[in-house]
């Protein structure tokens, strides 16, 4: 099974690298810079690795990202920097996501970067979780002098690139290592804490932090409403994958995981969490998935890339069509769920349904602290100025939890001009408290 989990996508050699880097004309408007949600300097670190000066091409794209191997793995370039190429235009756009993946990874494997840990001279920040927005808002935030401590409510550090995204799209490890670079950067973890549950925001105040961020994301997974939907033969795809995370980390045995070998799953939704639950199931031994979607292949959220890696490796896909009923077996898992597909039910045998139609986030920190206002469907509201702050002084919020960003690389963009945002906040009270004493 370990097999069955590795990469799925094979590295450059370093010959291959360079080669490809100078097929790259360095255009003067770069469309492919213009297509990355977190403006990476494309042209330049590719023309360094194009001269073989890896170091060079890494700090360049340090620059402008704290997570590069990945985002080179799992970042949508087919409709960011490589769909907006100049060369996409013959269908041979650079490979930009592989490019950048060989450059981190071969940064990490030589040890090449160092950076010296700037003093923590600017105040304190508080980052509540450490999915892609807090590692975000920690590596920026550190590197501009201020000292940042990042609460985790998971055993380790991550969010969603360690417990979300299945070990063969983005390895384990690769995420250990980034990471560990925004350790090295002088920031602190407090992991199994839940803010909210073992202390609140105001407490984290009155610790002496300047400012908070949270960075919790969307862990309420929303749900439908179809007879039997609470059977628990039905899971949710984030529950799904976290399992199988934990399973693969030693921390839960195997029949702790749902899927077993033969079984018959079933996954409501089309984006990228429904092709990683149905891609994850089969890797777990299902006999057979389907992916069930209410309306047509053009309206899927996936990307294209995905899509067609989950058709290749067997998955199936029932368009214009729904799951009406749910019934249970006498177990804990399914005998069979109803489907309708343009107006005609049939009844087909099942044993898992795993839910993948988005997730809301949870209440805890918010209903805990008081003047933290949200929106109907409970999203965190902020501001432009300073960015990121909610309607609590001091409290910042992005990525998901505020209902911006749809994927990795948007909840960077994001959590960047957030951290621009908490930086001017402190500055500014630091220079009130200041001008007070005076
Ligand atoms: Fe190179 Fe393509 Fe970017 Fe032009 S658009 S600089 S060819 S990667």
């Amino acid at each position: 099974m370990e097999d069955d989990f590795k990469e799925v996508s094979e590295n450059y050699t370093i010959a291959e690298a360079v080669r490809e880097a100078q097929r790259c004309l360095h255009c003067k408007v770069p469309g492919c810079k213009k297509g990355c949600p977190i403006s990476n300097d494309i042209p330049d670190w590719i023309a360094e690795l194009a001269k073989g000066n890896f170091g060079n091409a890494m700090k360049i794209i340090h620059g402008r990202s704290n997570l590069p191997a990945v985002c080179g793995r799992v970042c949508g370039h087919e409709r960011q920097c490589e769909g907006n190429c100049v060369l996409a235009k013959k269908g041979a756009h650079i490979n930009i996501g592989k490019l950048e993946r060989f450059v981190a990874d071969f940064d990490s494997d030589a040890g090449l970067t160092h950076e010296a840990i700037p003093e923590k001279s600017r105040g304190r920040v508080a980052v509540i979780g450490s999915g892609p927005a807090g590692l975000t808002i920690a590596g920026d935030l550190s590197r501009q002098g201020f000292a940042v401590e990042i609460f985790e409510m998971e055993p380790e550090p991550g969010g969603v690139l360690m417990f979300g995204i299945p070990e063969y799209r983005l390895p384990k490890e690769v995420v250990r290592r980034e990471i560990k670079k925004i350790e090295n950067l002088g920031v602190n973890f407090n992991l199994k804490t839940t803010i909210g549950k073992n202390f609140t925001v105001d407490e984290l105040f009155d610790r002496g932090f300047d400012a908070i961020f949270m960075g919790t994301g969307t862990g309420k997974p929303k749900k439908l409403d179809i007879p039997g939907i609470n059977s628990k033969g039905v899971r949710q795809a984030i529950w799904f994958l976290r399992r199988v995370s934990l399973f693969q980390s030693g921390s839960i045995r195997r029949n702790e995981v749902l899927v077993k070998n033969g079984d018959k799953v079933f996954v409501i939704g089309c984006g990228n969490t429904a092709m990683d639950a149905a891609r994850t199931a089969l890797r777990m031994g299902a006999a057979e998935v389907t992916i069930v979607y209410h309306r047509t292949i053009e309206h899927m959220k996936a990307l294209r890339a995905e899509y067609d890696d989950a058709v290749a490796e067997g998955v199936k896909f029932l368009w214009n069509s729904s799951v009406v009923e749910v019934t249970p077996s006498e177990e804990t898992r399914l005998k069979q769920i109803a489907i309708e597909t343009e107006g005609v039910r049939r009844e087909v045998p099942a044993d898992w349904l795993i839910l993948a139609v988005g997730s809301a986030p949870a209440a805890r920190i918010v209903s805990s602290t008081s003047g933290i206002e949200v929106d109907g469907k409970g999203y965190v509201l902020t501001r432009d100025t300073p960015y990121g702050m909610t309607t609590r002084p001091g409290v910042f919020a992005g990525g998901d939890v505020t209902n911006r960003p749809a994927t990795v690389v948007h909840a960077m963009q994001d959590a960047k001009q957030v951290a621009e945002g908490i930086a001017k906040y402190i500055d500014a009270i630091k220079l009130m408290e200041i001008i007070n004493k005076k």
